[in-house]
């Protein structure tokens, strides 16, 4: 585009005629704004022929996860409750990503509230994963993770309480930041636990990522978290890609045992293309994170049903009137609006964190969990003595079957075991890809972790690991994915 070789019109209509004919069958998107992302590329078009110095993602479309509050676009986050709310008004990142002058394609889906590692658990049917339609793309983003691997957008928007950019990264064959807790702004997004959110930027190559963290991030007065202090120089890191000399920590507690071959394989491989590239390589070990889920659905529940008691049928969202009642009361139409908006998933963490928090139990479960959160963050810091960044495969297994764990929560959460930690610490994690597991030829990802505010650290590292690969693989292993054509065509 700055070249003039194309024009911003030129890329966003090529890539709504690419939803149009492949998203049938992805179902990447809740909802398509052509006609808003056509304006706005004309008017970064516009401004780039009048001479306009512009960022460098100007006139680069993104899809936006469908919890992110966008000014007249349908936001649901994925929930029957929210079916139909147009906001009133822009979630800070979706205000950064509009003022660099991205045109916004659309809202991408989502497991219900966040909740989930397929987004199977999306109240509006779930989303597949490019590499094997039978196959989850990951969740809660599975939206955005699969946007970007079926080619129908360059750069999408996540957010990752316990791994929901890391892990649809890991299983689609792309790449993700979860940034430093505090490092971008909550404002405006639909709230899972407010502790551990974390919104973060989903790309192909890790200097997109880098370019599209340094849009998302910075201090925002609204988000009482938000960290007041210059965001982490990510975009040089990502240019520069160096691990000379940098001591790069492999956790022990995750690998091994629970993971798949194929996975650890991929993992090794990476570690040995890092040493070669000058790193050096430490074990180290964070005893606490054994009891890291454990404490995550403590936590994360106790603070998403605080969190949802404001969808109450009485200020906005859904509401139902109970059946067979006359005149129903106030508490029976929350009562009957709760049951028919909230999936089974979202009704099973309100459950659970009501108990945690009962007066009985809230020491025993809610108190032990914010202790053991802790422990699990001293383990970060002594493991960051001993070295710059930590690696681990980002999650257990390649894209399991759409189905095959719906039925067993317990396997799904799983799923995050080597991406909790990181949010419970507050620190940022990157997943990129690591290259196809042999038993399946599907993605595997590995997980870079560095200390808060040292998210350039990700950058640095993921940019060098991925050249080192791509070098190895002849180019982007996206190259390698199937071709999805048009049904029929
Ligand atoms: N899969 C995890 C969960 O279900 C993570 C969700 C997230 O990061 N939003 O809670």
């Amino acid at each position: 585009m700055a070249s003039g070789q194309t024009s911003s019109v030129e890329v966003t209509r090529a890539l709504l005629d690419r939803t149009a004919a492949v998203d049938e069958q992805v179902h990447a998107y809740l909802h398509v704004d052509g006609e808003g992302a056509l304006a706005a590329a004309a008017d970064i078009d516009a401004r780039r022929k009048a001479g306009e110095q512009l960022g460098a993602l100007a006139g680069v479309p993104i899809a936006i996860k469908d919890l992110m509050a966008t000014k007249g676009l349908p936001t649901t986050a994925g929930s029957k409750m929210l079916e139909g709310w147009i906001p009133p008004y822009d979630a800070t990142v979706v205000a950064n990503i509009r003022r660099a002058g991205l045109p916004l394609l659309g809202k991408v889906n989502m497991d219900e509230f966040a909740m989930g590692s397929s987004t199977e658990h999306s109240a509006f049917g779930p989303t597949h994963n490019p590499w094997d339609l039978d196959r989850i793309p990951g969740g809660s983003g599975g939206g955005s993770s699969a946007a970007l691997a079926s080619f129908q957008a360059p750069l999408a928007t996540g957010t990752d309480t316990g791994g929901s950019i890391r892990q649809p990264a890991a299983v689609t064959g792309t790449v993700g930041t979860k940034p430093t807790y505090g490092g971008v702004s909550r404002y405006g997004l639909v709230a899972l636990a407010s502790s551990l959110d974390q919104a973060g930027p989903c790309a192909r190559t890790v200097l997109d990522t880098a370019l599209l963290h340094e849009v998302m991030a910075g201090h925002d007065p609204m988000d009482s978290t938000s960290i007041d202090a210059p965001v982490p120089p990510v975009v040089e890191a990502a240019r520069r890609g160096d691990v000379k000399g940098l001591k790069i920590g492999i956790v022990k507690e995750l690998t091994g045992d629970g993971y798949q071959p194929g996975v650890l394989a991929r993992f090794n491989e990476s570690i040995e293309l890092l040493v070669e590239a000058g790193a050096e390589v430490v074990d180290v070990s964070c005893p606490n994170f054994e009891y890291a889920l454990a404490t995550y659905y403590l936590i994360l529940p106790s603070e998403a049903s605080s969190n949802l008691a404001r969808f109450d049928a009485m200020r906005y969202g859904l509401r139902v009137a109970p059946e067979g009642i006359a005149s129903p009361s106030a508490e029976q139409v929350m009562a009957a609006s709760r049951d028919a908006g909230f999936g089974d998933e979202v009704k099973r963490r309100i459950i659970l964190g009501t108990y945690a928090l009962s007066s009985g139990y809230y020491d025993a479960y809610y108190g032990s969990a914010q202790k053991v959160r802790r422990l699990i963050a001293q383990d970060f810091d002594a493991a960051f003595t001993q070295a710059d960044v930590l690696l681990s495969p980002t999650a257990p297994t390649t894209a399991f079957r759409l189905g095959d764990k719906l039925d067993d929560p317990m396997a799904m959460y799983l799923n995050d075991i080597a991406t909790i930690p990181a949010n419970l610490a507050g620190v940022p994690g990157m997943s990129l890809p690591s290259g196809l597991a042999d038993e399946d030829g599907l993605p595997a990802g590995v997980q870079i972790l560095a200390p808060a505010m040292a998210d350039d650290r990700l950058y640095t590292v993921g940019a060098a690991l991925e050249r080192a690969l791509t070098d190895r693989w002849g180019g982007p292993l996206l190259a390698q994915a199937p071709e999805l054509t048009a049904k029929g065509a």
